[in-house]
């Protein structure tokens, strides 16, 4: 057992993920650390959780090295290529090697501090279950995970919004840019053999997008306007289109409207709106100020859709809302099931979202390379 000094933990808690930046007054079954040198495994934390003040790097626990070792892409404020400890399943949780992960915005917010995170980043990812004791029927099986982690609080809408969550690669749990990750069994879904790994990737962010229809009744006779060409507006548009509303994308880059156009969106720039007004609007420009294009774009008693999460908040006034009567609808993760029924099935084809793959040795230069303006989807391929 190797002494560490660690600045942040996450523990088990009745059998709950709970993160902890600096200090608890649980007391901890089971303790995790992560160390400014990326080196992870169980802990027993010297005197309890309660630090009684003392800054978070005067910590110290003892370390249960569990001996094997793998390859990550780790954030501490700065981004880099790691051998951390293989991580190891809590009970209800499956050891999962990683097939192919794919780069989201938010995982280049977190680079610039959203979400205070720390530690293996990554959220999309499909892979092969190797270990699972609660459900061995899933071992050998190609799966792809929710991202939302509270054991027992319920189904994936509860999971979402559980108090004390942790999620995949965003808060409180490493994520998938490595090459093994552990979730709980019950964010796992098995993946039908007609949906290749590149098309499971995208499973996570399409049932973002698809979490729109959950909240908001979009008629097929309703305009709509998506702002924001990036990887997410495509998708978003791609789903969007399938209800039959009139749909427009608004964005910047001719090569990503040529894609909307082609499953049937009305495109346009900024400049080509002129004065344009629509039903709903959904903001994926990933940017503070796409919330305020898009609020621009509603007519009175319209609906605003918000997809963007920045590590800057908007400089928002909100006046427009009250006066206009607009419905407001935040809007973040979404149902898996179908997002897997559309890939099976054909209905949403997402080859011509991908631009590069990088092995997970040039992961680095895959999260420098989905930060570039104008990029599109970037993946990882693991193993
Ligand atoms: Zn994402």
């Amino acid at each position: 057992m190797a002494e560490i000094t660690c600045w942040a933990i996450s523990f088990c808690y009745n059998e709950k993920n709970i993160f902890t930046p600096y200090s608890s007054y649980y007391t901890p079954r089971k303790v995790k650390a992560f160390t400014s040198d990326g080196t992870s495994g169980a802990i027993q934390v010297r005197g309890g959780l309660d630090t009684g003040g003392e800054t978070p790097e005067n910590w110290l626990a003892t370390l249960q090295e569990t001996g094997e070792k793998m390859k990550a892409i780790y954030f501490d404020g700065g981004t880099s290529l790691r051998e951390v400890d293989d991580p190891r399943p809590a009970p209800g949780e499956a050891l999962i090697a990683v097939n192919t992960a794919g780069v989201c915005r938010t995982d280049i917010e977190i680079t610039q501090g959203y979400m205070d995170f720390r530690g293996v980043l990554g959220h999309e990812f499909v892979g092969t279950v190797l270990e699972c004791e609660s459900q061995p029927e899933l071992i050998g099986k190609r799966i792809v995970g929710e991202i939302n982690i509270a054991p027992d609080s319920g189904d994936d809408l509860q999971r979402r919004h559980a108090p004390g969550r942790s999620t995949l690669g965003i808060a409180g749990k490493d994520g998938c840019f490595a090459e093994k990750i552990t979730l709980p069994a019950e964010n796992l879904h098995i993946v039908p053999n007609e949906v290749d790994n590149v098309s499971a990737v995208f499973v996570e962010p399409l049932a973002a997008a698809l979490e729109i229809l959950e909240q908001v009744h979009i008629r097929p006779g309703d305009s709509v306007v998506v702002v924001g060409d990036g990887k997410l507006g495509l998708l978003v548009a791609r789903v969007l289109v399938l209800t039959g509303c009139g749909l427009t994308l608004v964005g910047k880059h001719p090569r990503k409207l040529a894609i909307a156009r082609a499953y049937g969106a009305e495109t346009l720039t900024l400049e080509q709106l002129k004065d344009r007004k629509f039903d709903v609007a959904v903001d994926c420009a990933g940017s503070p100020s796409g919330l305020q294009t898009a609020l621009s774009l509603l007519q009175a008693m319209g609906t605003l859709v918000l997809k963007t999460t920045t590590a800057v908040p908007p400089d928002f006034h909100t006046a427009q809302l009250v006066i206009d009567e607009i419905t407001v609808v935040g809007s973040r993760c979404g149902p898996f099931p179908p997002a897997l029924r559309l890939l099976a099935e054909g209905l949403v084809d997402v080859a011509p979202l991908v631009e590069e793959t990088y092995p997970l040795d040039e992961g680095v230069e895959a999260l420098e390379h989905a930060a570039r303006p104008g990029s599109l989807k970037v993946l990882i391929d693991i193993a």
